[in-house]
Order: C-alpha cells, then structure tokens, then sequence
C-alpha cells in the first residue's frame, strides 16, 4: 500500500547508512513504506481492575509498596526479588526475576506502576516493568514492531514519530470519502497516526478497521477487475438448446433435485448460454448430487452441438463415473466412452477417430484426457471433479483443446466460503448445500484405543450382516515409511483375525496404480470385505455396500479430512458407522474429535477447521494462492471480507469507478499491480 510520494528514508532523523541497510532488509525503502510499517502486537499499560484481568494475562496496575522487598538468590546468576504490593484493596505479590539492583528502587509505602503476567491463583504478577511513580495515561497502549540487528523497538518508534510529524501531510487518502462515509471509517492520516500512536483501544480498534476494510477492497478489486478483463476478452461459446429437452430429461432422471441442485444448474447453464466461457467452481458435499448436476450440464452441450469432457484424479474413478453417466443417460441418444490407460491399441485408435468425428458425446478419464494425440471435434464443455488434484497446467491444457470450453470444477472439499472467495476469487462459485432427502447421518463415535478389542467385535457384527470395512491408518505424507509400515501391521493382524472368515485388503501409497486399482476393484466386488489403507482412500470411492469406518490416530487428521474419509460410508441404503480412535494430547485434538462425533456436516465441519487451524493450515500445506495480508485476518474479519467483495464488484461494473478522480488512487494501484494489463494474479 503505497500512497505517498516516495521520500528516501534517508530524511529521517536518526537514519544513517547502516540502519538503511537493515530497514531495507525489513522491506522499507521510503517514507511510506516506514508510515505503513505497522506494529505487529500492542502493549496495553492501560490500567484495570484486576478483579477482571484473566489468569496469564497480561496486566499494568499502580498501587503502594506494602513490604521490604526481598532478595533470593539460587545459583549464581539467578535471583528472584518478591514484594508486596496494595493495589486499591487488593494485597498482591510482586516477582522480578534476575533483576536484583531493583531492590534499591523500592521504598516502603512508595507509588509504584508494574506491568506484568497475572497469576490469578497466587494474586502474583510476574514483572516486565517496573516504574516509580502513578501510572502515566499517555504511555498507555505502546507499539511493538518487528525489528532486527541494529534497530530496536525504541528507535523504530522514533523514526515513525517523526515520519508522522514531518510527512503525513503529502499522504492523500486511496479510500472515497462516499466509502469513508458510509462505513464510518477514520481518514488515512488520522487512522495511519492511531495505528503508531492509540490513545485508547477504541480508537484502535476503528483505525484497523479501515485498514482491514482497505486491503480487503484492493485485494477484491483486483480479482474482480481481472474476472472482468477475462470474461470481456474471452470468446467463449453461447451454448443454445431446446430447454424443453433438457427439461424433458432432467424429469427422467429417478429421482427429483433438490432445491440446491436446481439453483446451482440455473447458474450454470446461464453461464453456459451467455457468450463468456464459464469459469465456475462448484462445491457440493460428498453425496450432495454433483454427478446428476454435471450430466444435466454435459446434455446441455450436447443439445447444443457439442460434446463434454469429465477428468478425474484416478482410472477407478473414472470407470464408476462413465458407469453412472451411461445409467443417467439410459434413455437418451448420447455417445458415452471411457479412456483411460487401458484402452491401447486398435481399441485407443478407433475412439480418437470417433471422438476426432464427433461421435463421441461425453469422454470421461483420467489425465489421459490431456494428452496431445485425444482430439474433439467440438469441445464445449470440460468438467473436472476434485479439481485440487489435477494441477494449473493440465487444466490449461484441457482448455486448450477447445476453442474457450466452458469449465466446470467440482469439488466435495468443503472449503468454508470465506476461503472459497478469496483463493478461487476469479471464479464464480456454485453451492449445494443441501442434500437429498432421506439420507441417513453416518453414526460417529470417538473411543480410545485401548478399546479396540470392542471395536473389532462391532466390526464383525457389520461384517456379518453382508457389510464391508474400511480400517483407515493414518498416512501424512505419501512417502512416510513408518506409516506405511503402520497400515502394514494393522492388516497383519487383521489377516490374523479374520483367517478362514473374511479376506482382507490392503491399500497404500506405496503402491504401483494398477495393484491398487486391483485392491479397488476386489474391495469393489466383495471379494475382500476389509480393506485397511492409508488415506489413498479418500477420493471419490463409492462402495455403497461398506458400512463402517474405524480411523486409527483419528487425532492425527485435520476436520475436512476427517469428514472426507468418512464419506466413504454412508453411500448405501444401510445405517452406517465411523469409529475414531484417538487419545488426542491436546485440547485442540480432543476438541476435533467431539465436533466429528457431533456433525455430518461438511461446511460446518470446514469452518471449524478453519477456526482451529487458521487460514495458512487449512489446505495442510502453503496454498501459493493464499494471499497474505498485512492487517487484516481472513477469519476474524470475515464480515469486511464480505463487504468488501459486495463494494468491488459493484465498483468495477459501475462507469464512474474507471473515471472519476475520486477512484484514481484506486485505480493507480491496480494499474501498479498489473491486473489492468490482464497479467494473472499470483
Ligand atoms: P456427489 O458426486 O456430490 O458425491 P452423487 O452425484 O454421486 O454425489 O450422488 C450421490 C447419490 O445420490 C447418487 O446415487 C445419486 O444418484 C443420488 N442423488 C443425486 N441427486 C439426488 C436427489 N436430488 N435425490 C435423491 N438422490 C439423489
Ligand atoms: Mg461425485
């Protein structure tokens, strides 16, 4: 954020060629780089009542030196200094650690002001500070900056005091005064002076909520006005069909769609229908009904002359959604096939011929679908399921063997819609937040693992029944050996268990992608009715006839991944169960597994994981599509968030946004940012 001319820090008082050196490394190069260097955390020597100060808190209170300090010494160097203090009516102790010349300090019955830790159960604060003398009001909430070698917290104050003094007044505010207004937001000099300088939590509190509100708004506005710039460029296909035909099947499909469903086509084909290229993102929870959502979307392409394309992450994936296509399509003319590395030789050749002609309405695969030689006459329509596996480049690929296809991708991660807007902010996106009637919640317990003898005979009774099992042990990283070792052991004893009744399965990463397939596919059949794996597991498999789960380490695994595992249950007529073993250590870990035991529901599930772990965790790994910002908090601030989006999109469709003076400094900083330009964001 930039918004004044650009001074050299060299001006400052107090700013010679070394602290150059180190203030560049912090990232600050000018005088406004130095106004916008914000504190990262407040000391607060506000006073308060102690009677409300939380235990560890941190406090600051003024109150009477009530006995001789006295001086302990254990060990050479270390020290403990104890006094008591008459803070109003209350009698505290006081504590400084390896600080004996303060002993000197003290007077008996003399004013003194600490800050400190506050132990509520021994009516002790540890002491930070220590002044002689009534509390000062104006000290009272002072800024701490990150700093480095040479600069310390106390001259980065000084430099920033006197930025403040001598060049705020060349600072002009980006933010219109109609925003300003409407959201009673402090201007830019005053709320730039109170983010260094608070005079009271209030005032604070006000003066970040315009800087959250301002980086919020660029941040927006730069996807908005880049989605903008796409879809005017794109050529994409206005998609034209008998809407009765496609009206016609979709009331021949088994069952009705739920109100979700209906909603999310109605955004779909009025994407398909106008000329820009659809570039939507549609997240249903496991079981919500994406796959009916997608043929009624690939029939629309077809009825309009085109044929579709369904990529997903693997071969078995790939055969049951050629299989419910094919049972959706039953009664329709459509041309259904399926490619995938199997298909060689004179077979592979014959359906590129056909697809290259046309005949092929709806291909379905895996990446084999990207490949150079797979040619469509007219490719109108690309749908990607659990888009997070496939990478950037092979989704630009499939694109590109269109002439600007419309793309779909849908996902069951459930990604909390705060994330949702940010990450994939220059998509649009569809919900199914609904499922179908009549599902049955999948029974969830959490036991200890000292109980798994219990577990394994309510396995059997399932398994009894004609049920299957899958047994889930934890896998964080693909290449861990341990945890392959893990899942190895578990089906050892397993085998052991079950000899002579059930056969088991086993199922992990280490495996080449035909044995797995082939575990898949006897699990698939019956043939096996245990199946122990790592979480290889946990993408799309539909085994409608397994009715329980058990989850070694459960603790181990965030929320959303938890409740995708799960979703491997569930998927039949039949009540189904996930048992989560866990003696989590943490509060956080316990915490995880009671939510799991309490909700089926994915987005509740995804937002509580986001709560816990925070926006950076969420995806396990670094997304490089996380933007950071420097104020503001995905999380706590997602209401600005929200208004924000609301204001920029409004902002970029509106005519005066690309003209007015008043948006010029907005607009400067898109210009600086490169969006304008239609360069990507990063
Ligand atoms: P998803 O892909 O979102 O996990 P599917 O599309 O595979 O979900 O649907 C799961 C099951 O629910 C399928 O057997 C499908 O036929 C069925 N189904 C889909 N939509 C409905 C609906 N509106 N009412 C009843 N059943 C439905
Ligand atoms: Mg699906």
């Amino acid at each position: 954020m930039k918004h004044q001319q650009q001074t050299s820090i060299a001006e400052i008082k107090g700013i010679g060629p070394e602290t150059e050196k180190t203030l560049h490394e912090l990232g600050i190069y000018d005088i406004s780089d130095l106004l916008n260097y914000f504190p990262y955390r407040y000391d607060d020597y506000e006073l308060r009542d102690l009677a409300e100060v939380k235990h560890e808190e941190r406090v600051t209170v003024e109150g009477k030196v009530h006995s001789e300090p006295s001086l302990t010494y254990y060990g050479k160097k270390r020290n403990r200094l104890t006094f008591r203090v008459l803070v109003g009516n209350y009698l505290i102790t006081a504590v400084c650690f390896n600080r004996p010349y303060l002993k000197k300090k003290l007077t008996l019955g003399s004013v003194v002001t600490i800050s400190g830790k506050w132990d509520k159960h021994r009516q002790t604060v540890s002491v930070q500070e220590l002044k002689n003398g009534p509390h000062q009001e104006d000290k009272s909430i002072e800024p701490v900056y990150s700093v480095k070698e040479n600069v310390t917290v106390k001259m980065m104050r000084r430099f920033i005091k006197d930025a403040l003094q001598h060049h705020l007044d060349s600072a002009a505010d980006p933010l219109p005064e109609k925003l300003r207004i409407r959201y009673k937001l402090p201007d830019y000099k005053q709320a730039l002076q109170t983010m260094h300088q608070p005079e009271t939590r209030e005032s604070l509190q006000q003066a970040r909520r315009r800087f959250v509100y301002e980086e919020f708004l660029l941040f927006q506005l730069k996807m908005q006005a880049f989605r903008k710039a796409e879809r005017e460029q794109s050529k994409g296909i206005s998609h034209v069909y008998p809407a009765e035909k496609l009206a016609a099947f979709t009331d021949s499909l088994p069952f009705s769609l739920t109100n979700a469903q209906m909603r999310v086509l109605r955004e779909i084909t009025a994407d398909m229908t106008s000329p820009y290229r659809m570039n939507r993102l549609l997240q249903g929870d496991v079981g919500s009904g994406k796959t009916a959502v997608a043929a009624i979307a690939l029939y629309a392409a077809i009825l309009s002359g085109y044929q579709g394309a369904l990529m997903v992450p693997t071969e078995i994936l790939a055969e049951q959604h050629a299989d419910s296509l094919v049972s959706l399509f039953a009664n329709e003319d459509v041309n259904i096939a399926l490619l995938t590395s199997s298909v060689k030789g004179k077979r592979r050749r014959e359906l590129l011929e056909r697809l290259a002609l046309g005949e092929i309405d709806i291909l379905v695969g895996t990446h084999a679908l990207i490949q150079d030689e797979v040619e469509f006459k007219a490719l109108g329509l690309v749908i990607t399921d659990e888009q997070h596996r496939f990478g950037v480049e092979q989704r630009k690929k499939l694109k590109n063997k269109g002439q600007d296809p419309d793309v779909l991708f849908m996902t069951a991660t459930p990604i909390p819609r705060t994330l949702a807007i940010t990450v994939f902010g220059e998509m649009d996106v569809s919900v199914i937040d609904e499922m179908p009637a009549g599902r049955k919640q999948i029974e969830t317990y959490w036991v200890k693992h000292d109980m798994l003898e219990r577990i394994l005979a309510f396995v059997e009774k399932e398994l009894k029944q004609g049920r299957q099992a899958y047994i889930i042990c934890p896998l964080i990283e693909e290449s861990d050996k341990l945890d392959v070792q893990n899942a190895i052991d578990v089906y050892n004893m397993l085998s052991d268990v079950y000899r002579g009744k059930w056969n088991v399965g086993l199922m992990h990463g280490k495996l080449h992608s035909d044995e797995k397939d082939q575990v898949m596919r006897e699990f698939s059949a019956n043939q096996c009715q245990v199946l122990v794996s790592t979480t290889v597991v946990e993408v799309g498999v539909n085994v409608p006839n397994a009715t329980i789960m058990v989850i070694y380490d459960a603790d181990r695994f965030g929320l959303s991944q938890l409740h995708q595992l799960r979703g491997r249950v569930g998927r039949g007529d039949h009540q189904s169960f996930c048992i989560l073993m866990a003696d989590p250590k943490s509060e956080a870990g316990k915490e995880r597994m009671r939510i799991m035991s309490e909700t089926n529901d994915g987005f509740e599930l995804s937002e509580k994981d986001l709560e816990l772990r925070g926006p950076g965790d969420f995806f396990g790994k670094k997304q490089s599509g996380m933007p950071e910002f420097k104020v503001a908090d995905m999380v706590h601030d997602y209401r600005a968030l929200e208004t924000a989006r609301q204001d920029a999109a409004n902002l970029v469709s509106s005519e005066a946004f690309w003209k007015d003076d008043e948006y010029s400094m907005l607009r400067a900083q898109l210009l600086s940012s490169g969006v304008l330009e239609g360069e990507k964001l990063s």
